[in-house]
């Protein structure tokens, strides 16, 4: 095949450009000096573009533009590289670009999923209607860092201090899943590629410890890594069908709607709802749990297939099928 899979190398590179490899593109990974040695060292990169810092990022169009590259995106390309200047480059990229502003923007994906009919945590619009426990998030895919928690208004006035862009959430206690979707354009199917939890610092660390020392704990949500999940069975056509509204709701949004991968992070109750916190409109970190396959990915495909992978099969079968523009956006 002509063709090259690019990305960013960080956050899900090694599953991307693996993947790629299983299925017989080429791969580039433009990546941070500092991180190029990784992706030498594990030889999933054909070529390794340096650049100096993630703002640089765009001076490489001519160079994906050259090697025939189609650019995937991930959650690092979208918390270090302008929106807009993604948006303005030229290089053949997988998915819906204008979702992004979707995601970014917390007021625009909560119309998305409450369009979607999902049950969503309660958002309290100013500090005084906080009624119960809330956690304080901030703007963009900065993974956690920051958020702490409060009870009512004058909790929140001195933890808050001069930030301005907040979000307060109910907080939800139940347990974090992480759902894994991969919709399909060539195939027409939602699949469903598996389940992580998260594991945060310090949030987890704190049960590690006597409670009378937990009190003075600055309680923060900065991910470092993740575990993967399998859910109980009965709940699967939930996860299904909550999928399958997010896509239903993005067509009316943002023509032609989300497709490949997308994850909804969600917390399960006790009465085994499920609350979305948020959603990611593209591969999830998560899904590095599945390098290889989740049991979900290999029943479906009678093969090992990660998120990675599948990006590329999709890539591949529209290539072989004529229908590539269908899936660049
Ligand atoms: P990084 O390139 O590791 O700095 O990641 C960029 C952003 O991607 C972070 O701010 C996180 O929001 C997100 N991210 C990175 N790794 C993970 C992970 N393992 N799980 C969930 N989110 C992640
Ligand atoms: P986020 O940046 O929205 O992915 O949130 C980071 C972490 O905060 C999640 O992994 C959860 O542990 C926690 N979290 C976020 N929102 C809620 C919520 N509404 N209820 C409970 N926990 C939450």
């Amino acid at each position: 095949m002509n063709y090259a899979i690019a990305t960013l190398g960080s956050h899900s590179a090694l599953q991307i450009l693996r993947g790629a490899k299983d299925e017989g593109f080429r791969t580039i990974a433009v990546c941070r000096g500092d991180h190029a040695f990784i992706y030498k060292h594990f030889g999933v990169a054909d070529e390794v573009i340096e650049i100096e810092s993630y703002s640089d990022f765009p001076a490489v169009e001519d160079a994906l533009l050259e090697r025939n590259a189609i650019l995937i995106p991930h959650a690092s390309l979208i918390a270090y590289v302008d929106l807009k200047a993604i948006e303005r480059m030229k290089v053949p990229y997988y998915g819906n670009r204008k979702i992004l502003f979707w995601e970014s923007d917390r007021e625009k994906q909560r119309i998305w999923l409450e369009k979607a009919g999902l049950n969503l945590p309660k958002v309290f619009k100013d500090p005084s209607e906080i009624d119960g426990l809330a956690i304080v998030k901030f703007p963009g895919a900065r993974g956690g860092q920051g958020y702490f928690l409060v009870r009512n208004e004058r909790e929140f006035k001195r933890k808050i201090g001069d930030i301005k862009e907040y979000v307060i959430q109910e907080y939800v206690v139940g347990i974090p899943v992480y759902i894994h979707y991969f919709y399909s354009v060539i195939r027409n199917e939602l699949e469903l590629m598996g389940f992580d939890r998260r594991y945060e610092s310090n949030v987890d660390g704190i049960g590690r410890i006597p409670s009378r020392f937990q009190r003075d704990i600055k309680v923060t949500y900065t991910i470092v890594g993740n575990f993967p999940l399998m859910l109980r069975e009965s709940l699967l056509p939930e996860a299904f069908r909550m999928g399958e509204r997010v896509i239903k709701a993005s067509r009316e949004i943002c023509s032609p709607g989300i497709y490949g991968p997308f994850c909804l992070e969600t917390i399960v109750t006790p009465d085994l709802k499920f609350y979305v916190f948020e959603i990611s409109a593209r591969i999830v970190a998560g899904t590095n749990v599945f390098m290889e396959t989740s049991p979900y990915a290999l029943i479906k495909h009678g093969k090992p297939m990660s998120t990675g992978r599948r990006i590329a099969l999709e890539i591949r079968e529209a290539i072989e099928q004529g229908r590539l523009k269908e899936i660049l956006g």
